[in-house]
């Protein structure tokens, strides 16, 4: 008998139908004789919604009383599937964030979980019942409800199941798997059977949509092995595992891009020490994340610095580069949104050169301009003109023959 713990979505619990569809599944795990652990996201849109009703309240919205609204669509499907468990003559039980409890720091908003307490779903699972938790939430040390970060639910799932010492996490979302890039985009896109945690940390990272990258942290840490499947389709799943032999053959495993970047850059920055910590300390104390990073060399003691950062955080940003550009006396800066990130990740990189010369090369055979690079050991990535997008993933999945079987 094994303990799983199964994740669905906001589009596989969407509506009445689709929740009776996680109920039917639930069960079939069940009878097969396993112990389930069930983590659901609110329906498609609802936190959206929910974001919204918040911003029509307050310009900035109180963060404590914005994450306690925001939770709340959770609270809507798990009670629901639960009752529905239990209409259909299973035993099951909703646990929210609290009664878990999932404790969490006091970033409201952007919480990070500290620990997971297993022994009130472990006597549930005993019991013979289903566990339905809600995912997203936690509480803090003051018994405050906090988020965890947009996407955040696959975070709890994973959390759980590495507290609970599950054998295995199933993602359940509306894509069978994770694809060498974005099917919508490139029609060629492959499903991958297998990929590691590293790469999906990349690719999660770089813009891929299917997994917040906080989980895949996380499953990496506990060595939680992960199968993103398909709600609506028994078929197909990417296994998200640590390396094994066979996988290395891959040089790149996949493309992706985010369209969620704004390029700042600051100009005619006096070159001495301190300078670089004047500008992203404050960013930092804003918690404004900052993706790639760029300094020149400097000329005749001037040099520029050019960072990207979320889209939906630029316009805070600027005000706060505004004041650094002023105390550290650089001429003036200057703001891109129409930007676009496109990233090539594989794991065979590490032994391999010429990954990046190829990538400039069918860069440049679009007649696409690089405004930016950046590298880590498996991922190169470049900041390319928004409208290029598409035309640029395109053009390196079939550079890297990503769309034949391995
Ligand atoms: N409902 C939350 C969101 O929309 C959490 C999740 O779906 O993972 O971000
Ligand atoms: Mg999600």
């Amino acid at each position: 008998m094994a303990l799983i713990v199964q994740k669905y979505g906001g589009t596989s619990v969407a509506n009445m139908e689709r929740i009776a569809n996680v109920a039917r599944k639930v069960i079939r795990t069940k009878e097969e004789g396993n112990s389930v652990v069930v983590v659901l996201s609110a329906m498609s849109g609802e936190t959206d919604r929910l974001i919204q009703l918040a911003r029509q309240a307050a310009d900035v919205p109180d963060l404590r009383e914005y994450d306690a609204l925001i939770s709340t669509g959770e609270q809507v499907t798990i009670t629901l599937l639960a009752i529905m468990l239990n209409g259909m003559g299973h035993k099951a039980k909703s646990f929210l964030g609290f009664q878990v409890p999932v404790s969490t720091d006091q970033a409201f908003s952007k919480a990070r979980i500290l620990s997971v307490e297993k022994d009130a779903i472990l006597k549930e699972l005993d019991e013979g019942r289903i566990v339905v938790v809600a995912g997203f939430q936690g509480k803090d040390a003051d018994n405050n409800i906090t988020t965890l970060g947009r996407g955040g639910s696959d975070t709890s799932a994973v959390a759980l199941a590495a507290a609970l010492n599950a054998d295995v996490c199933d993602i359940y979302t509306d894509v069978d798997g994770v694809y060498t890039t974005d099917p919508n985009v490139c029609a060629k896109a492959r499903r991958l059977d297998q990929i590691t945690y590293d790469e999906m940390l990349e690719m999660a990272r770089a813009g891929a949509k299917v997994l917040q990258p906080r989980s895949v942290e996380l499953a990496k840490k506990y060595n939680v092995p992960v199968y993103v499947k398909s709600s609506f389709s028994d078929e197909g799943g990417t296994l998200v595992t640590k390396e094994t032999k066979g996988m290395e053959k891959e040089i790149v495993s996949g493309v992706t891009y985010d369209r969620d970047q704004a390029k700042i850059t600051v100009i005619h920055v006096p070159d001495r020490p301190g300078i670089a910590a004047a500008i992203f300390a404050p960013l930092a104390e804003n918690n404004i994340m900052v993706d790639m990073i760029i300094q020149n060399s400097s000329i005749h003691g001037f040099t520029d610095l050019t960072f990207t950062v979320s889209r939906k955080e630029a316009r805070e940003a600027t005000r706060i580069i505004a004041d650094a550009v002023r105390e550290v006396g650089a001429e003036k800066f200057e703001v891109d949104e129409n930007v676009a990130k496109v990233s090539v990740i594989g794991n065979g990189m590490i032994s391999h050169a010429g990954v990046a010369a190829k990538i400039f090369q069918t860069l440049f055979r679009e007649q696409i301009n690089i405004q930016m690079i950046s590298t880590s050991e498996i991922k190169v990535s470049c900041v390319v003109e928004l409208k290029y997008t598409e035309l640029a993933v395109m053009a390196l999945h079939d550079a890297f023959g990503l769309e034949s079987a391995r």
